[in-house]
């Protein structure tokens, strides 16, 4: 069941969307080889409790941490450990926050030192292709526009689409109805109407679509150990059109980098 949110549940919702946003930006100047995901971690965890929330990932399904991060060819799900980040890899950081008994949930996939063209490539065409699928999650559109914009966007650069792992509905759960999916056809699915607020997450590869699932329950890497990247916004439905309640601008700050991607999602200007 689809659980719409009223224009002061998504105020509320915005608020813990952007603890996630600032924590990620504190991500961003802390990141550089010789770094290890566990500090990254316990600086997340920290900056989150900062602002009055709490981790939204740590212990749901039992998951051991405040971040997963996924180095490379893993996907999501990868937990922090104390192996240092080298020059040229890239990690995918998800976080969840809690605030207010709302969720918010997004990720970034970070470049650590210099990465090579093709990998920057992967990570722009995955950027590119989570604002191709916010586009279309407007009214009387439905959860398959969205999906199949994604997976168009991303099938036509070559990359493979992840298919067992979605985006979601996102509220008082981290995960609501409906399911996301990075794939699908046009005008299939549930319709979007206000007030519905979603996770969209491409999880997109460089080579094979196919997963692998590690030992440790936990860790997802491609089949083929070629890159993986993975952008996440957390996006309301508002008078018929995407809204964004989640922003990279603190990341963008940090690592000193000029964009207006978000400008057409954006009722108002964000206020860093
Ligand atoms: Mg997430
Ligand atoms: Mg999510």
């Amino acid at each position: 069941m689809i659980k719409i949110k009223t224009l002061e549940e998504i105020e509320l919702m915005r608020e813990s969307a952007l603890i996630v946003s600032k924590t990620l930006g504190e991500i961003a100047k802390a990141i550089k080889p010789g770094v290890t995901s566990l500090e990254l971690d316990k600086l997340a965890e920290t900056c989150i409790r900062d602002h009055g929330a709490i981790p939204g990932f740590l212990g749901l399904y039992d998951f051991p941490n405040t971040l997963c991060m996924s180095p490379n060819s893993q996907v999501v799900h990868g937990i922090p450990n104390s192996t240092p980040l080298e020059n040229g890899d890239i990690i995918s950081i998800d976080c969840g926050a809690l605030k207010n008994g709302f969720y918010g949930d997004h990720a970034y996939t970070f470049a650590v030192g210099e990465i090579d063209k093709e990998t920057e490539k992967l990570l722009q065409v995955t950027k590119e292709s989570l604002y191709v699928g916010i586009k279309e999650f407007k009214a009387n559109n439905r959860v398959g526009d969205v999906g199949y914009a994604i997976q168009k966007y991303c099938e036509d650069h070559g990359y493979g689409v992840v298919r067992e792992l979605v985006g979601h509905g996102l509220g008082s759960t981290m995960h609501e109805d409906p399911e996301m999916p990075n794939y699908g056809k046009r005008g299939r699915g549930k319709k979007f109407v206000d007030g519905m607020v979603v996770a969209i997450e491409p999880m997109i590869n460089m080579g094979t679509q196919r997963i692998k699932q590690h030992k440790d329950g936990w860790t997802i890497t491609t089949k083929d150990n070629k890159p993986s990247a993975h952008f996440e916004h957390d996006v309301a439905l508002v008078n018929g059109k995407p809204e964004l309640l989640s922003t990279f601008a603190y990341i963008y700050e940090a690592l000193g980098i000029k964009s207006n991607e978000e400008d057409p999602f954006r009722e108002k200007p964000l206020v860093l």
